[in-house]
């Protein structure tokens, strides 16, 4: 449930509401916006029984939340979540770019993707050091190294990191590397890790499951937020359906359905949804129309070589053409890169 409060409501009368809710054993998430200002109640509802809410002071009406996620869902924060990520802010007006290899293969591969795509335009350098690789003799990553080297290239090059985590023991070891943390799709419903994520407050990028609804989707991000750590971005990567011609389908209308039941901003990963290298432009370019708030997109300085996802890589100057189309698409949207 969500209080509502009035126009006018000042604070004491806040305080007062919260106050009730916190000597009921019940938990308050204030949500102050530039409109409203609501206070998510969290908890066992059936201990509010009896207590007329709507009755208190500056109080205008009590709003049942009806999914199973409450901090992810748009009552709770109706205005909007951002993510402000070492200054950049993710959810805003401007559109937030991730680009990088999928996965860190060596120093200089990793430097020069990240000075490409620096000189694009992006504000974060992705790259696998973790690989969750679907057959157990493919390449599985440079691991603690590949942490390492993603940092080096991206403070040379004035980069944010962003790589993932497949296990929960490993979130010590890549917060002192990465700016963010990435849940793969294979395992958004790896609750452990969800949780260790949601203790450490570092910032990270949940994936869509392979074959998860939406609402499973917002429920892995509400089993990180239930933690404390509210600064979750969703990520639409495809899903598995009957189509072979792409690697995976791209939801774009996942996006629409996000931002009307969610309060956390969302990006597109258009390259593991194509598969392929050429299909990922317009897929970029139809997330971004259809509201997403970035892209998250694999670059490589030589796709063909690459240990993993070569098919589906851009090269840098490919990347570079991408971002100024979908500057266009963003301007016409009175959105900014
Ligand atoms: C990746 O980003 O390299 C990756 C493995 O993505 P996904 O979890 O979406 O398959
Ligand atoms: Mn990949």
């Amino acid at each position: 449930m969500v209080i509502v409060m009035k126009k006018s409501c000042n604070r004491q009368e806040i305080d007062a509401v919260i106050a009730m809710l916190e000597r009921c054993g019940m938990g308050a998430n204030l949500s102050t916006g530039a409109q409203t200002t609501v206070i998510g109640v969290l908890g066992d509802k059936t201990k509010l029984e009896g207590l007329n809410l709507e009755l208190m002071d500056g109080v205008e009406k009590c709003v049942p939340i009806m999914h199973s996620y409450k901090l992810a869902s748009h009552e709770m924060c109706p205005e909007g979540r951002t993510v402000t990520v070492g200054g950049e802010v993710i959810g805003g007006k401007k559109l937030c770019m991730m680009a990088g290899p999928c996965a860190v293969e060596s120093e200089e591969q990793v430097l020069e993707a990240a000075q490409g795509v620096r000189a694009a335009g992006a504000g974060f350098l992705r790259g696998g050091a973790y690989k969750p690789r679907t057959s157990p003799y493919a390449f599985q990553g440079m691991e603690d190294e590949g942490y390492r080297l993603l940092r080096r290239a991206a403070d040379a090059t004035g980069l944010k990191v962003i790589s993932e985590v497949v296990s929960h023991d490993q979130i010590d070891l890549a917060g002192k590397y990465c700016d963010m943390l990435q849940v793969g799709a294979r395992n958004m419903q790896n609750f452990r890790l969800l949780r260790e994520i949601g203790k450490s407050g570092i910032p990270v990028l949940l994936k869509r499951g392979i074959a998860s609804t939406v609402e499973e989707w917002l429920d892995a991000a509400e089993y990180i937020m239930s933690e404390g750590n509210y600064n979750v971005v969703l990520c639409e990567r495809g899903i598995r359906t009957f189509e072979t011609a792409t690697r995976n389908t791209l939801d774009v209308s996942a996006v629409p359905v996000v931002r009307e039941r969610s309060s956390l901003p969302v990006l597109i990963d258009p390259s593991h949804a194509a598969g392929k290298a050429r299909y990922v432009e317009p897929l970029a370019l139809a997330g971004i129309a259809a509201g997403a708030d970035g892209l998250i997109i694999e670059v490589h300085p030589n796709p063909k070589v690459a240990m993993s996802d070569a098919a589906q890589q851009l090269t840098i100057p490919d990347y570079g053409r991408l971002v100024q189309r979908a500057g266009a698409v963003a301007q016409a949207l009175g959105r900014t890169l």
